[in-house]
């Protein structure tokens, strides 16, 4: 969608507008508009062959923790074995620790053996974070991800 660099040492030309169609989440909208049975039905479907060997996990930039929740056994967050439940809280789990931060460079499903659109996780969160915070990651380097600032004067009472 963005055709303009972030940072350059040199940027040849002007910057260019940047481009408003197609709607970059057309995809998200359509899992959206299902209801409670058929979204479960289209995110077990989606994972149903995922043998979790972690390669998306492993290719993403933003997954550099020492100890992924995953891995850790005391406390263990998540079941190791290749349960649904467990499955899906793995990619539940993970997409959110990628929220406000994924530039959905595809690493992760560029490595999947199987084939997954993991991506259908973290997408729907990166539209999570440009409708309500209007921000997409990887457009500043001045700016911190939304779900890592403070607003003293923040809309919501409870983070007072
Ligand atoms: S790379 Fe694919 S198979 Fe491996 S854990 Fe991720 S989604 Fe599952
Ligand atoms: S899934 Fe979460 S805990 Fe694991 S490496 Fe990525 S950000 Fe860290
Ligand atoms: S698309 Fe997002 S979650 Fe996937 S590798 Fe890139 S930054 Fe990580």
């Amino acid at each position: 969608m963005h055709r303009n660099p972030v940072i350059s040492d040199v940027l040849i030309g002007d910057a260019v507008e940047e481009r408003k169609e197609p709607d970059p989440y057309d995809d998200v909208k359509d899992v959206e508009a299902k209801g409670p049975e058929e979204k479960w039905e289209y995110f077990s479907n989606l994972i149903k062959d995922c043998t979790r060997c972690y390669a998306c996990r492993n290719a993403c930039p933003l997954c550099y923790c020492p100890t992924c929740f995953v891995d850790e056994s005391d406390p263990q967050w998540v079941g190791k074995s290749s349960d649904p439940t467990d499955t899906m809280t793995f990619h539940i789990l993970r997409a959110y620790h990628c929220a406000g931060r994924c530039t959905d460079c595809g690493a992760c499903e560029q490595a999947c053996p199987v084939d997954i659109k993991v991506r259908s996780f973290t997408r729907k969160l990166n539209k999570d974070t440009l409708d309500l915070y209007e921000c997409e990651a990887g457009l500043s380097i001045e700016e911190r991800p939304p779900l890592d600032t403070y607003r003293p004067d923040d809309y919501d009472k409870f983070i007072r």
